[in-house]
């Protein structure tokens, strides 16, 4: 049984209890001694204090320390502790990592060396235990090697041998959204989750690939002889142990992971740059949606590169009030009059390059920096007052306006469009927001919430982009929106001969949306066939796209719709 004790008068460490403590007084080191005859151990007095043991002197140091070495180390520190001491092979030499008082892991090297007695059994077991942690940077909370020790591993991995150089991949991993889960709820929770994360990536990598905490959240490895079918299939196998919730202080928490990886020596052939072909490829996996592992290519890297140079171009015209943002309209008719009813707004932004630059391109950076929140309200100020300008000559137009997920999350939003709306002297129900981006909302309570305030104020509220999700009809459901728009995906196919499919499948979603009083909008119609059969067949309530006109500057709508509407097709338009 393990207890604190005196030194029985025979014991060995009686002969050497002053040298002990002198040697203890004189250094930071951790010191110990053992009578392996009695069992009894003689501890300095800060590895009581460090690492939280019994007393200076007490019995088994086995039960005490066993359970503290780190069990991705322990057998090996087992195995080198309890090999046969003789004489000539006395010494015990280790480094492995062990909790310390407070639950971290530290390094330590463990330095020991057998004595024994006259009748030639082991006597004594005594030695120095030295932390590491300076010299191998341990990672304090998950007890990883750290970025320099991953320095070292790869630089290993990439020596050449024979003349060869050789192959293989280095794959970062970063929690998704751990910034947001440490803000949420504390630094603990958040140290508690990597450590959680670092133990699950750790059991499912092959056997030798060693795992690295880099900064952050995220997490390393390299490997020898992989190619991109084995890193994608390595990432899956990493992904599929995150797939369930992680019990973290009692709470049930849901976590994805992503990961950059880039092969060598395709992607590089030194550390720093497959360090950086690989954060940037992380960094994209994290832009493209998360919970996936993208691979280096020149070409993602250059896109990847592109997409950090527009940030800092965007950032740049909002600080100068918007500078190179504008707003084109597109126009809306009525199915059957074709008689013009509203324009959708839409953004365009000229770089300061002078490229007139597609919101497919950035409309995705703005959301994902929320540069979106003051470009969505200087959006909804102009339309405003562009709304209210061309009442005059065309009253009753109504403009639309996209609406990002992120601003309907700012709660201030509303009583800014309110305070707008007001200022600008505009009726609400000419306006009409479109929630674009459908599928990643999360909390349709919330956003439902939001429309009833917004329809409730007048606004109307368009649902985008229907059809481009998997669960649209389900989206339908719940969402209260007053508009469908039918996206253009699904006329481009709808004149073709045998896609009778196409053809019903709008003509019902049509019927099902007037069933509950809904207007169907139908994007993207370029031909008159398209036009006819969606008027016609299918039943159309209003129709935007090219064959009625593109997305144009304000001038040139003006000019287009109410100064010379020569478009035949928009007769009906007639001033
Ligand atoms: P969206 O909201 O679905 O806008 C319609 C897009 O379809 C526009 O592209 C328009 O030019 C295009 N389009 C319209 N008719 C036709 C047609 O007949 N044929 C073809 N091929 N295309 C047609 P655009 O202007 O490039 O905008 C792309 C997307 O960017 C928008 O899709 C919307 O999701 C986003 N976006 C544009 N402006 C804004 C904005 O002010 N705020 C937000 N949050 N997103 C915006
Ligand atoms: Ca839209
Ligand atoms: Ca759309």
């Amino acid at each position: 049984m393990r207890k604190r004790c005196q030194i029985p008068r025979n014991s060995v460490l009686k002969r050497i209890q002053g040298y002990f403590r002198m040697l203890c007084a004189s250094s930071d080191e951790y010191f110990f001694a053992t009578d392996i005859v009695e069992n009894i151990v003689m501890l300095s007095p800060n590895m009581v204090t460090d690492f939280g043991m019994p007393a200076e002197i007490f019995m088994d140091m086995d039960a005490e320390w066993l359970p503290r070495v780190h069990p991705d180390d322990y057998d090996d520190y087992i195995k080198n502790l309890h090999k046969e001491f003789t004489p000539e092979d006395n010494m015990h030499d280790v480094i492995y990592r062990v909790r310390d008082a407070k639950d971290n892991y530290v390094w330590v090297r463990c330095k020991g060396q057998m004595s024994f007695g006259r009748d030639g059994a082991p006597e004594l077991f005594a030695g120095i235990i030295t932390p590491l942690e300076q010299k191998i940077q341990a990672d304090a909370n998950t007890g990883l090697l750290t970025k320099y020790q991953f320095e070292k591993a790869v630089k290993a991995a990439l020596v050449r041998v024979d003349g060869e150089f050789p192959n293989g991949a280095m794959l970062i991993f970063g929690i998704d959204n751990f910034k947001i889960i440490n803000e949420s709820f504390n630094r603990r929770f958040g140290d508690m989750l990597l450590r959680i994360a670092a133990d699950a990536i750790s059991n499912v990598l092959p056997e030798g690939v060693m795992l690295y905490k880099l900064d952050g959240d995220e997490f390393a490895i390299v490997v020898p002889d992989m190619d991109e079918a084995g890193a994608q299939s390595l990432f899956e196998t990493v992904q599929r142990s995150f797939c369930r919730p992680h019990e973290v202080e009692g709470r049930s928490l849901f976590c994805t992971i992503s990961a950059g990886t880039v092969l060598y020596p395709q992607g590089g052939k030194d550390y720093l740059v497959l360090h950086k072909h690989a954060e940037a490829a992380l960094d994209q996996a994290k832009r493209d949606g998360k919970n996936k592992n993208i691979i280096f290519s020149k070409e993602q890297y250059n896109r990847w590169l592109r997409s950090i140079t527009m940030r800092d171009m965007l950032q740049d015209s909002i600080e100068h009030g918007f500078e190179g943002f504008s707003l084109f309209y597109q126009p809306q008719v009525n199915a059957r009059t074709q008689r013009l009813i509203g324009a959708e707004a839409l953004l365009r932004w000229r770089s300061p390059k002078g490229r007139m630059v597609s919101p497919m391109e950035f409309v995705r950076i703005l959301e994902e920096t929320k540069m979106i929140i003051p470009v969505g309200r200087w959006i909804f100020e102009t339309a405003v007052k562009q709304c209210k300008a061309w009442q005059e000559k065309w009253p009753g137009m109504r403009i639309s306006i996209n609406l990002s997920y992120e601003q309907i999350k700012e709660s201030g939003f509303k009583e800014f469009a309110l305070e707008c709306l007001k200022k600008h002297d505009l009726p609400p129900y000419l306006i009409v927001l479109e929630l674009t981006e459908t599928a990643i909302v999360s909390d349709w309570n919330n956003v439902n919430t939001q429309f009833q305030e917004f329809r409730k104020m007048g606004i109307s509220i368009a649902m985008d982009d229907f059809g481009t999700g998997y669960s649209s009809l389900a989206y339908l459901k719940n969402l209260a929106c007053d508009i469908v728009k039918i996206d253009r995906a699904f006329v481009t196919h709808i004149t073709e001969e045998n896609n009778e499919f196409d053809r019903q499948l709008v003509k019902s979603t049509i019927e099902l949306c007037h069933s509950v009083s809904i207007d169907c909008c139908i994007e993207g119609v370029e031909t008159i066939r398209e036009y006819e059969l969606l008027r016609d067949f299918c039943h159309a309530d209003s129709i935007q796209g090219y064959f009625f006109g593109r997305p144009e500057a304000p001038e040139d709508f003006e000019q287009k719709f109410f100064v010379e509407p020569e478009n035949p097709y928009l007769a009906g338009c007639g001033i």
